[in-house]
């Protein structure tokens, strides 16, 4: 057993601004990568620019990271920074630019490496200093060490075998209120996923059960406003960045399990959203758990059932019609990977994943 999270953790209302010294301090001229407008929008790309130039720091924009940000970006974005001689990166932005953010330091301290160093498994993993600010609330990717990437040569998408954490990650909640509801129901979605998949997990630990059961609390403050039921405060906003935070401090130590194994095809094929993918197993995982582990982080999230949370995802995130194929062709993909079937702590055989597929 071990637990290691080495980001540097700040949560907080004007986080960014409070701790300009030590962003400043990463670096002398900082690569920033995001996708196409959210950071401007909600304001934390002022922030931290405001916050890099009280320090003199220099800063350039890569601001072209697509949703799923594929290995071509990771590249572009490289020979930006290093055109540049950006010394660190900071990452604006949901999982996407998180991840890429990642990426992008590891083949900025390998400038002469080509992509395939992304995926060489016994290649070294140092990179340049990484900070991390996130306008989402369900990835928990500024304190994971995954980076999720696409890789459209093989029509798939998943993490690299490099782990990398970012040095510092900065939780403002006010980014997030900016965001459509749509967004906030499908990455308060992919937060109870991490928090629900982590719990029922081979790896899980005391540690790791830890921050899921809490972060299980966390999430569960605000459910009433992604129902729509009452509006959204401040305070809400913060405890949706903390919940999903504490989602990724547990999955940093277990993985993520079925669930999220199956829903990569959906996102790559039938181009739905990760959370909402993720969520469209939640229930049918939750289903072949252990009852009285089940029970327990039902209560904590207030569901009084798994049929009461699938009615959740179906109210907030919307339940699609998933082509048949894709369905069996995500099956069969991780019926053929041993690891993914050894994360549960049930045994997993096709006739169990087709449950959790629901065909
Ligand atoms: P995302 O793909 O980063 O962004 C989705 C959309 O939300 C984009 O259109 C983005 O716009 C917009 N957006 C972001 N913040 C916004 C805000 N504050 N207001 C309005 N719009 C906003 O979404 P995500 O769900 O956070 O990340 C998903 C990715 O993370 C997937 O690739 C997934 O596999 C990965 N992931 C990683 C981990 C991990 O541990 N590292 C865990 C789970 C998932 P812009 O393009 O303009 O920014
Ligand atoms: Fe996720």
């Amino acid at each position: 057993m071990n637990f290691y999270m080495p980001a540097k953790v700040y949560s907080e209302e004007n986080c960014v601004m409070n701790h300009a010294v030590e962003l400043a301090a990463l670096g002398t001229r900082a690569l920033i990568v995001t996708g196409k407008s959210s950071a401007r929008r909600c304001g934390a790309f002022a922030d931290v620019t405001q916050a890099l130039e009280k320090y003199g720091v220099s800063w350039v924009e890569f601001a072209e990271v697509e949703e799923n940000p594929s290995v071509e970006t990771i590249m572009r974005a490289r020979k930006v920074g290093c055109k540049v001689e950006a010394d660190f990166v900071i990452g604006i932005g949901g999982g996407s630019p998180m991840d890429a953010a990642k990426a992008v330091a590891l083949m900025m301290r390998h400038p002469d490496e080509d992509w395939e160093y992304l995926y060489d498994k016994t290649a070294e993993t140092s990179t340049v200093p990484i900070a991390e600010i996130p306008t989402t609330a369900g990835t928990g990717s500024e304190v994971t060490a995954v980076s999720v990437l696409t890789r459209h040569d093989k029509h798939v998408k998943g993490s690299i075998p490099h782990k990398i954490f970012a040095n510092l990650a900065l939780i403002d909640g006010k980014y997030v209120s900016a965001a459509p509801t749509r967004i906030l129901a499908n990455t308060t979605m992919d937060a109870l996923c991490h928090l629900y998949e982590s719990y029922i997990h081979s790896k899980a630990t005391d540690y790791s059960r830890m921050c899921a059961e809490y972060g299980i609390k966390v999430w569960a403050r605000s459910k009433d406003v992604i129902l729509g039921r009452r509006e959204a405060t401040a305070e809400d906003y913060q405890n949706m960045m903390n919940a999903s935070c504490m989602a990724g401090m547990a999955i940093a130590h277990t993985a993520t399990s079925i669930p999220h194994a199956l829903s990569y095809r959906l996102t790559y094929s039938a181009h739905m959203a990760h959370g909402k993918a993720c969520g469209y197993f939640l229930a049918g995982y939750l289903r072949e758990a252990d009852p009285i582990d089940v029970g327990r982080i039902l209560v904590l999230a207030g569901f009084t059932s798994i049929d009461a949370l699938e009615d959740y995802y179906v109210t907030t995130c919307g339940r699609d019609e998933v082509p048949m194929e894709i369905l069996e062709q995500t099956v069969e993909e991780v019926l053929g990977n041993e690891g993914k079937r050894k994360m549960p702590p049930f045994p997993v055989d096709e006739a169990v994943l087709r449950r959790i597929a629901g065909i």
